[in-house]
């Protein structure tokens, strides 16, 4: 190559293809795209149909509220989504609201990712549903003038995704056991909602169905610590691996006493919303529950997965409920986690996207590039 000149030999579908000579013709992404070209942003609400009733300990549901979001530059267009389970205190309104304030025409280059997604992150102190789809858009849209994938711009092997829970949600004995059933055989990990007073039955229910390794989620539902300690060590006995936000976000030093002396790793969700999060809880969990809907999406969920591993805590990568498009993004940080909750997709019955699979409980990613989503 030290000597080769690269000489541009054809162009098409953004990419230009070069020879070195007495190499073979290799692909090169034209990233030094026209000046005149500008980014485009459009949005429309999107009404998440659930396939079953979605209950957690504090409330029930049967739809979610999402925006989608496309970014076009150049005659390519990125996908994005803001989902926004009622809890987080975000609504179309609010996302459509903090949408008609950004404007991308002002930049002439899509690679300046910093420069974007830091000038969108200062448009508002909250809105990081908003925020994620715009950064997952853009995420998608760089990778397609690229022609890669994130996980392989990150540099991972996606051998390595791991499996994904799939949650049974709280119901009566014989829905549990039904729904059971109806996913043994699909995955290799579930996950159950506790945090009630029905834990023991919920778990026994499922146990009577099967055996595979259970993730617990109490949603901050435990508000005793010796209590706490007492089901995780009976959770351990029947074959749960991990426990994620035991207690409430305010008993952090509760929370620290319990990790401290649990069998079980303890991972922080609603705990941990941001990068700025994470130092403060180093001690008092094991590890970090990200999601691109708390952190503002993949730039900073990337930043996370990094500074977390530098103090020495886990990962899990988690989603809301929401389409392909999110649950994918999402997907290309998953061979650098320890577990991970992407099923949010298969919760809705009607989904615009196709991308990660769940193969044999295993996360799938295809080789498309961006975010490896096509629209349906
Ligand atoms: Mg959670």
């Amino acid at each position: 190559m030290k000597t080769a000149a690269l000489v541009a030999v054809g162009t098409g579908a953004g990419l230009t293809i070069a020879r070195c000579k007495g190499k073979s013709e290799i692909a090169v992404p034209n990233i030094n795209h026209g000046t005149s070209a500008r980014m485009k942003l459009r949005f429309f609400p999107y009404e998440l149909k659930l396939r079953h009733v979605f209950t957690v300990s504090s409330y029930s549901r049967t739809t979610t509220p999402d925006v989608q979001v496309e970014i076009e530059y150049d005659g390519v267009t990125g996908y994005g989504e803001a989902s926004m389970p009622q809890y987080l205190g975000q609504t179309v309104e609010s996302v459509s609201a903090f949408l008609n304030k950004v404007n991308l025409e002002q930049f002439d280059d899509p690679f300046k990712m910093e420069e974007i997604l830091t000038y969108i992150d200062g448009l508002s102190d909250a809105d990081p549903a908003a925020k994620a789809a715009v950064d997952i858009a853009l995420h998608d849209l760089v990778g397609k003038l690229l022609g890669a994938p994130w996980y392989k711009i990150w540099g991972l092997d996606k051998t390595l995704a791991p499996s994904t829970t799939f949650t049974i949600g709280i119901d009566t004995p014989d829905v549990v056991r039904e729904k059971t059933k109806e996913c043994a055989d699909l995955f290799n990990i579930l996950k159950v909602k506790v945090g009630t007073e029905n834990d023991k039955q919920m778990i026994e229910t499922i146990r009577e169905v099967t055996d595979l390794p259970i993730a617990v989620d109490a949603n901050q539902g435990w508000k005793d610590k010796e209590y706490a300690l007492e089901m995780i060590h009976w959770l351990k006995e029947h074959g749960i691996v991990m426990v994620e936000q035991p207690m409430p976000i305010a008993q952090l030093d509760d929370t620290a006493w319990l990790t401290e002396r649990s069998p079980l790793p303890v991972y922080a969700d609603e705990s941990c919303q941001r990068l700025r999060d994470i130092r403060g809880l180093q001690g008092a969990f094991t590890g970090i529950n990200i999601k691109l809907m708390k952190c503002t999406g993949m730039r900073e969920a990337w930043k996370m997965v990094t500074l977390a591993r530098a103090l020495n805590m886990d990962v899990m990568v988690g989603c809301m409920t929401e389409t392909s498009c999110a649950v994918s993004a999402a997907a290309q940080l998953s061979p650098a986690v320890d577990f991970a909750d992407l099923d949010g997709n298969l919760l809705i019955s009607n989904d615009r996207f196709e991308g990660m699979q769940v193969v044999k409980g295993k996360i799938t990613l295809p080789d498309l590039p961006g975010i490896g989503v096509k629209k349906l």
